[in-house]
């Protein structure tokens, strides 16, 4: 790869901020100054430094992040405050995206990723992927609901859904609950309960395939995936 990309993709800022990098003869390549980005190196195999640290080339990364409420599930908005925006600048270099959406009022585990292989692999409603919303419902929840989750309901545009495992928490009035859905439909939860004449009233994602929201994660911070957790799709 070219070495600007490198270095642009290492934290060293904008393709403007490393070409003043490079003009001011602080890159070295095995050795060698360098001044131009254009040549082209190997991440693995060549030495890269930049006043004399050793610049580590990660192709891919995968951060956790507690998303809070109002902020947008995408890379960039005109209006509103992006899940992007949270990253530190240098984690933001790696043109991470999220992995799906959740609503602009939702909250909880969000996966930010480079590595379009594994979005697609998480996506894709073929591999089942387990999703568990934390719920608050306007109402209590039955054992009617639990059956009809199970069977699957019929959402407001004809679509019927998966099988889906309701977890009642506490029933008092309104309800807590947990919801497993393996499918990522557009407001899937919401119109869910809409279905048996319910409603939402406070939504949190707190697990997806093998991971789970650290409670010690505060809103609106996130931190890179273990080795091992991501090895659990791989
Ligand atoms: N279902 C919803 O209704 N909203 C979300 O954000 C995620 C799932």
């Amino acid at each position: 790869m070219r070495l600007d990309k490198l270095l642009a993709h290492s934290g060293f800022g904008s393709r403007k901020d490393v070409k003043q990098l490079l003009k001011s003869a602080r890159v070295t390549v095995n050795d060698k100054k360098a001044s131009s980005g254009k040549i082209h190196v190997n991440p693995e195999l060549d030495q890269v430094y930049v006043d004399g640290e050793r610049v580590v080339y990660e192709e891919f990364v995968y951060f956790l992040l507690n998303k809070p409420a109002g902020v947008i599930s995408a890379t960039e908005d005109f209006k509103d405050k992006t899940v992007i925006d949270l990253l530190d600048p240098i984690d933001q270099s790696k043109s991470p995206f999220p992995v799906g959406r959740l609503d602009k009022d939702t909250e909880g585990l969000l996966l930010l990723t480079n590595d379009g292989k594994l979005a697609h692999q998480l996506l894709s409603p073929k591999n089942n992927i387990g999703k568990t919303y934390y719920a608050i419902i306007n109402q209590e929840v039955t054992e009617a609901d639990q059956i009809a989750f199970k069977n699957g309901v019929v959402l407001d545009d004809g679509y019927q859904t998966k099988p889906a495992e309701l977890v009642i928490l506490t029933n008092d009035g309104t309800s807590e609950v947990e919801l497993t859905i393996t499918e990522g439909k557009f407001h899937q939860v919401k119109r869910m309960f809409e279905a048996v004449g319910k409603r939402v009233i406070y939504l949190k994602r707190i697990a997806m395939a093998e991971w789970k929201l650290d409670p010690d994660l505060g809103k609106g911070k996130y931190r890179r995936l273990t080795e091992e957790e991501i090895s659990y799709l791989k």
